[in-house]
């Protein structure tokens, strides 16, 4: 069995359907949250993710474009296009963002949005964060976003070692503990522009990192027309 686990695709549809059009055969989509905010088409995503049945959690931005007061802990760039966000989206997708749950687990694999403990709001950015959140894991591996940065925190002889994957990077989970994130869709912060995501190989015990570039410019064009901050615009541009 197959699965590709996106996360934090913020809005961004073109690079979305570029990581779907680039996947190949999967048994399943998994999602971790941040399914809208910052981007120009919260609708298509949605949809597209409602197509293809995708199932996951919701992040900061869904709940807050949910309605949640998520909004007053956003700086303002984020503010703003929650704003946008909450105004442009139709019924049906805030029913969906409404109905994600914050935690969700799919055989050995608990999915979250930030952290095991904190699943709106915690960054695992390190690794005593990494080890407190290891220690209420309670499936072999938790899959986390909310950084936007591709990671692995996996517990080795009672150490728990940090790697940060490139495109191709390969890890093999079978008798490990580890936190897993897949990187970002919609908008990569490692300095590399291309959406970064996961597939899973459940019967090889193993998940391989993957990038694929977009058409940038679309969806700045998008989020111009949309009147969205341009420091969201340009950040798209580098990355970060
Ligand atoms: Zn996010």
């Amino acid at each position: 069995m197959r699965v590709a686990v996106l996360s934090d695709i913020h809005s961004n549809l073109v690079a979305l359907d570029a990581v779907l059009a680039s996947l190949g055969t999967v048994d399943a989509v998994w999602h971790l949250g941040d399914v809208v905010g910052y981007g120009p088409e919260p609708d298509g995503v949605v949809d597209r993710l409602t197509e293809i049945g995708a199932v996951g959690v919701r992040g900061n931005h869904d709940a807050a474009a949910a309605g949640g007061d998520e909004i007053d802990w956003f700086n303002p760039d984020a503010r703003a296009a929650m704003e946008w966000t909450r105004a442009a989206i139709a019924d049906r997708t805030r029913d969906w963002l409404t109905a994600l749950p914050e935690r969700h687990s799919e055989r050995d694999f608990s999915l979250v949005h930030g952290s095991l403990r904190e699943p709106l709001w915690e960054y695992i950015v390190s690794v005593p964060i990494a080890r407190a959140n290891l220690a209420v894991l309670t499936t072999p591996i938790g899959l986390y976003g909310h950084t936007h940065l591709p990671m692995v925190f996996a517990e080795r002889d009672g150490a728990v070692e940090q790697v940060e994957p490139g495109d191709g990077s390969r890890f093999g989970f079978a008798g490990r503990r580890a936190l897993v994130n897949p990187g970002s869709v919609g908008q990569p912060r490692d300095g590399i522009v291309t959406a970064s995501y996961l597939v899973m190989d459940l019967d090889d015990q193993s998940c391989t990192w993957r990038r694929v570039s977009y058409d940038v410019g679309s969806t700045q064009a998008a989020m111009r027309d949309a009147g969205l901050p341009p420091r969201l615009i340009e950040r798209l541009s580098y990355g970060l």
